[in-house]
């Protein structure tokens, strides 16, 4: 496994939900409109997939609705841990072994998923992604915006700046993860389905992961 560097998608790929899914269900838990604002949320979502709304404005149009604080944030990581896809939760030695080989990169948010991939010993620096901005009451109001990974074509500006070298394998369910081998950062791409299989990646990729020890067996051959 020399010279290899994994890059590994977060929501439905190291986990099985998405996180911002999952915090809506805590952070709406009791809110009269919860059923209609969960609904908005997977609406925006869509919008955002079919490219009528930039993933900027989704974003912002999603942490608005989920009205979500800190006090959420400490009851949705112990959820994400009791969530880990079944095939990483597996491999859990291996990744400790190679975490210096390993990046997580995800338009999620730092809050939640370092702590989750800590238990994995990813360390801090090895996991790229968004951080939210707080109000004095610890109230979520936004995404930081000088965070490359919340404006567009976020994961290919941050892959870039890594400089890697060697064989670089992504793995992830999303197009976006797609999009880092399409733009000619990584050596191989495979599409994760052990979680969810979406048409347009499936379309795109030329390897299909049903599950990480398909991805550990494929690069051992
Ligand atoms: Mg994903």
């Amino acid at each position: 496994m020399d010279n290899q560097t994994f890059i590994i998608d977060f929501d439905s790929t190291f986990v099985s939900v998405e996180s911002l899914d999952l915090l809506a269900t805590i952070s709406l838990d009791g809110n009269a409109d919860k059923d209609q604002k969960v609904k908005q949320i997977a609406d925006i979502t869509d919008l955002g997939m079919n490219g009528e709304l930039s993933f900027t404005d989704s974003l912002k149009r999603r942490l608005a609705v989920l009205e979500a604080n800190k006090s959420h944030l400490k009851k949705l990581i112990p959820l994400l841990k009791s969530e880990i896809s079944p095939s990483f939760e597996k491999n859990r030695a291996f990744i400790q072994e190679h975490s210096d080989s390993i990046y997580i990169i995800s338009s999620g948010f730092k809050e939640f998923i370092v702590p989750v991939v800590a238990d994995f010993g990813i360390p801090e620096d090895h996991v790229l992604a968004n951080t939210f901005e707080f109000d004095e009451s610890g109230n979520i109001t936004g995404a930081d915006q000088q965070n490359p990974l919340a404006g567009d074509s976020g994961k290919i500006k941050v892959v870039e700046q890594l400089n890697l070298e060697g064989e670089i394998i992504t793995v992830g369910d999303g197009y976006t993860d797609y999009e880092i081998k399409k733009a000619g950062l990584a050596t191989q791409f495979f599409v994760f389905t052990e979680n969810v299989s979406r048409e347009k990646v499936l379309e795109a990729a030329t390897f299909v992961a049903s599950s990480f020890d398909e991805v550990l067996f494929a690069k051992q051959t």
